[in-house]
């Protein structure tokens, strides 16, 4: 299939990649940002020949403005805008409101111009919290929101679910699918990039001087952005009402600087090698926004399987190491981490 794709959230780190995929393979692609006259230039800028094959609109989540001009011409949508701040807003509404209403907005719009293919990219924040008895999790799992986890994973769990209940009410022909990452790497674009590439950005620059006891599950930039891809190609009936998580593997924070240090020794000298005690944690999480985050996940394994994505889209995900490797190249590479 090549045609026109509506990517939500050109300026992101991942609605960049996809874009970046896209057109690499002849695609046209059309693209939201929240105000076009101030970010047209910088995308042009990434993407110096696309001309023609991209064009640039202005389209907040919050307001319909733009959106229908946006979706005109377009054969497909990969909604991919939604708030993921560094710091936990004091209301989770500021979080909620723009990922749910935006993605309800993004598919009433896709539904009026008549398209037929909508690819959400949620997260694996919508299948592996809120259940404390639970380490290893699927696609057929997800987030207990009356446990009320943080903002940022109510957001993404209400807007699955809200975009879900849409498309049984209103358009259940639609090839409705979600993507969902985990914590996203891979090579970064410049230093605007996501809340994720800075965990690896701390461990390398030194900003981190103890290894807490806490471990995640890496996927990579690289991979999320083709899944995006495979789901728009791939045929209809394989493709709706299904979901996609994409992870490679579960590490705990140890096992990344260990991989750091291994692959890449010339960028790892202030990569800690000492473990933070969970007093300690804790302790400091009475005074650190950041060390408060982590409090609860101290110790914990939400290993999110990925293996339906990669049966079910053929494709294999870059091994994790490779991702940080890459990652820590790249930072280094763009001036982002002096080393
Ligand atoms: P990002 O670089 O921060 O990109 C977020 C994008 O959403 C930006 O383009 C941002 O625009 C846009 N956005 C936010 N609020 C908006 C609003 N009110 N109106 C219009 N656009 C708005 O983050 P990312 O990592 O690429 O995340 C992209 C998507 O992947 C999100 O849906 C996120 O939840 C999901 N995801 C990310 C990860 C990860 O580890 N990175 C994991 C799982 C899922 P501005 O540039 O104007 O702010």
């Amino acid at each position: 299939m090549t045609g026109t794709i509506l990517v939500t959230g050109g300026t992101g780190y991942i609605g960049g990649e996809i874009i970046d995929q896209l057109l690499a393979r002849e695609y046209t692609v059309h693209t939201t940002v929240r105000d076009a006259a101030k970010s047209e230039a910088k995308l042009r800028r990434r993407w110096p020949d696309a001309g023609e094959r991209l064009k640039v609109f202005s389209a907040d989540l919050l307001s319909d403005d733009g959106w229908a001009e946006a979706n005109a011409g377009c054969d497909a949508v990969m909604h991919v805008a939604s708030p993921f701040p560094l710091d936990v807003p004091k209301n989770a509404d500021d979080l909620i409101i723009p990922a749910r209403d935006g993605t309800l907005r993004a598919l009433e719009h896709a539904f009026s111009a008549g398209i037929k293919r909508f690819i959400h990219t949620s997260s694996a924040a919508a299948i592996a919290y809120g259940q404390p008895h639970k380490n290893h999790f699927d696609y057929t799992d997800w987030t207990d929101l009356t446990k009320k986890p943080p903002p940022y994973i109510q957001s993404k769990t209400v807007a699955e679910r809200a975009a879900r209940d849409w498309v049984a009410m209103n358009a259940p022909d639609m090839a409705y699918c979600s993507i969902n990452p985990v914590a996203v790497f891979g090579p970064v674009y410049d230093d605007d990039m996501s809340t994720s590439v800075e965990m690896v950005k701390k461990i390398v620059d030194g900003s981190i001087p103890l290894i807490p006891n806490m471990g995640i599950c890496i996927t990579d930039v690289r991979d999320v952005a083709e899944a995006h891809i495979r789901a728009l190609e791939a045929p209809a009936d394989t493709v709706r009402g299904e979901r996609f998580p994409t992870s490679q593997k579960f590490m705990w924070i140890s096992e990344m600087a260990d991989t750091i240090r291994a692959r890449v020794p010339e960028y790892a000298g202030k990569v800690p090698t000492r473990r933070m005690p969970d007093w300690l944690a804790k302790f400091l999480a009475h005074f650190m926004s950041e060390m408060r985050q982590i409090k609860g996940e101290l110790g914990n394994v939400r290993d999110v399987s990925g293996r339906h994505t990669e049966e079910k889209l053929g494709f294999t995900f870059i091994p994790a190491q490779q991702t940080l490797e890459d990652t820590v190249r790249s930072l280094v590479a763009k001036g982002i981490v002096k080393v």
